[in-house]
């Protein structure tokens, strides 16, 4: 928003009226002035009194007052900076009206003074805020704090809820015998193998066991069979202290990773995989009315969990679901 004082009005000349030839007359009322009598010149025109100079000031958009000495902005007149700032942005967090500060992720994204823009990222919620620090480091508002799962009794009720959501109102499940754990930032981080920030992670693991089968006849060993048994071990990792909403989520990204693997497993692709988790998960949101764990995803800026969410949410806006399903079944095959 651009902001200039309008001091234009400010200034203006007050003369008589000499007896002349030619008659001057009133710019606002168009009345004659009369000889000797006093009037107004202001920006090259003139006025016979106070009231005829007022009329012709632009109005306050906010209070109506004429607006002698005040500001323009967006092309619009305020008489006070009062007035003014009642057009100003509320801060998301300290809730002061300011012309000045930060929009997070995208222009339509929330709005902080420079002040609050400056606290610490919160690593439950994403917005900055007066933190308190958790023990691997990471910072967490007193909101997010409030909910935080700590327990695995907690964490696993969760995970169970959602994945019978996924079950049973998306058809999107496995008969996995998964494993859930929480874990520490510093633990996940091992886990995962990457250094950047991840909240959840799917670990499937193959055992390959060879059981050797003596074959006996009448107590003498006649031959031997080797079975070769797989098994496998499923693992869901949470980071722990996410507040309880984004637990959710986390719980349904990593649900979907698991479906996937199981139903389209020669997807290779990371912007897809992660898309089609994050896609999954933004259902189970939807379901329970959290679209605001949906509008990060929107805007998030991540080369493969944002676009891969942009690229399958997009796909979903022409045929929901089903598309989604179709465009992974072919992805499967080309791969
Ligand atoms: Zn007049
Ligand atoms: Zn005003
Ligand atoms: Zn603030
Ligand atoms: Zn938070
Ligand atoms: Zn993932």
């Amino acid at each position: 928003m651009k902001i200039r004082p309008a001091l234009l009005h400010l200034f203006f000349l007050i003369l008589s009226a000499q007896a002349s030839a030619e008659s001057i007359y009133c710019d606002q009322c168009g009345n004659r002035i009369k000889e000797g009598a006093s009037y107004i010149i202001s920006e090259s025109k003139i006025y016979c009194d106070h009231e005829c100079y007022e009329k012709s000031l632009p109005k306050c958009a906010v209070c109506g007052d004429p607006v002698k000495a005040g500001y323009v902005s967006e092309g619009k007149n305020y008489c006070s900076e009062k007035c003014l700032s009642t057009t100003w942005e509320s801060c998301s967090l300290c809730g002061k009206k300011v012309n000045k500060g930060v929009h997070l992720g995208s222009k339509n994204g929330m709005f902080y003074c420079s002040d609050c823009a400056e606290k610490p990222i919160c690593s439950g919620c994403g917005l900055p805020n007066d933190c308190f620090v958790l023990p691997d480091g990471r910072n967490i508002c007193s909101k997010c704090q409030s909910s935080a799962v700590t327990s695995l009794r907690g964490s696993t009720e969760i995970i169970r809820e959602v994945r019978k959501i996924m079950k049973e109102e998306l058809d999107i499940f496995t008969d996995h015998e998964i494993k859930y754990r929480l874990v520490d930032k510093n633990e996940l981080k091992k886990l995962s193998g990457q250094s950047e920030m991840e909240l959840g992670l799917f670990q499937h693991e193959e055992w390959k066991n060879t059981e050797i089968i003596t074959k006996k006849k009448l107590g003498i060993k006649i031959g031997e069979e080797k079975n070769i048994i797989m098994s496998d071990s499923f693992t869901i990792f949470i980071l722990t202290s996410l507040p309880a909403e984004k637990f959710s989520d986390i719980a349904a990204h990593e649900l979907a990773h698991d479906w996937l693997e199981r139903y389209y497993p020669n997807i290779r692709d990371k912007v897809i995989i992660e898309g089609w988790a994050e896609y999954a998960a933004s259902l189970v949101n939807s379901f329970f009315g959290r679209e605001y764990l949906n509008e990060q995803k929107k805007y998030n800026e991540h080369p493969v969990y944002g676009n891969g969410y942009r690229i399958l949410s997009k796909i979903a806006e022409k045929g929901g679901k089903g598309k989604v399903i179709e465009f992974l079944k072919e992805k499967n095959s080309e791969e």
